[in-house]
């Protein structure tokens, strides 16, 4: 299927509650293009120096969402542009987007990713760390960014109990976390092989790549 065709299949399949953020990474300025023309706006991608290509040469009027995990020192270049950075996961990172942020003279908006698979994977907090985060006095001085929900990506499985299991508890820590944060407002879950469990959970954010953009070669 053409990639102005999928927009059109998603979008009409996510209503307005859910959000798709068309993840874009690796794939040629001409194709997102094709994307934007067919409406899409929200584009995502998990390298910094390509992002901030893309943002230079495609319309302004795209928002650009971060959903790689990011590197204290490459904060600077997106801190003009971004609109949304999903990954975040210390408050080392939180710190240093607000210092980017304030010097660019604006409030950048974040998610925590909490690590609920199964896999190993480096990346994410537990939900314990993401409420001490939350509640530190060091993240109240922070008045350049907000905070406005979780992230996380379930196991890669053909398991779909597996999967729902890691949603389920994804939304309910983000219950957990809203009664005292009022900015909660985004849950960013679901990817092509399981948005639709992530919707069934209570996602209203979904990053969806390879299924409107056709296969990868790396990454
Ligand atoms: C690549 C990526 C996606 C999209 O994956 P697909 O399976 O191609 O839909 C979603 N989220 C993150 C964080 C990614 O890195």
């Amino acid at each position: 299927m053409e990639i102005s065709e999928n927009i059109k299949k998603y979008k009409a399949e996510l209503g307005n509650e859910v959000t798709l953020v068309a993840i874009s990474k690796t794939k040629p300025a001409e194709d997102l293009l094709e994307a934007y023309n067919a409406g899409q706006r929200v584009f995502g991608e998990n390298k910094i120096q390509e992002m901030t290509e893309k943002w230079e040469t495609l319309p302004k009027d795209i928002e650009w969402h971060m959903v790689g995990h990011v590197q204290t020192n490459k904060v600077k270049y997106m801190a003009p542009f971004v609109s949304l950075i999903h990954a975040v996961d210390s408050l080392k990172l939180l710190k240093e987007i607000n210092k980017e942020a304030k010097k660019n003279d604006r409030k950048i908006a974040c998610l925590l990713q909490i690590k609920i698979a199964e896999e190993d994977t480096k990346f994410g907090l537990d939900a314990e760390e993401a409420k001490e985060l939350l509640t530190s006095e060091k993240f109240s001085e922070l008045k350049n960014i907000e905070v406005k929900g979780l992230m996380g990506m379930a196991t890669y499985t053909e398991d779909e109990a597996v999967v729902r299991g890691e949603f389920d508890y994804l939304k309910s820590v983000y219950e957990d976390l809203k009664k005292n944060n009022p900015h909660f407002e985004i849950l960013s879950m679901g990817m092509s092989g399981d948005y639709q469990v992530a919707m069934e959970c209570g996602s209203n954010m979904v990053r969806i790549g390879s299924a409107i953009f056709g296969e990868r070669n790396y990454n």
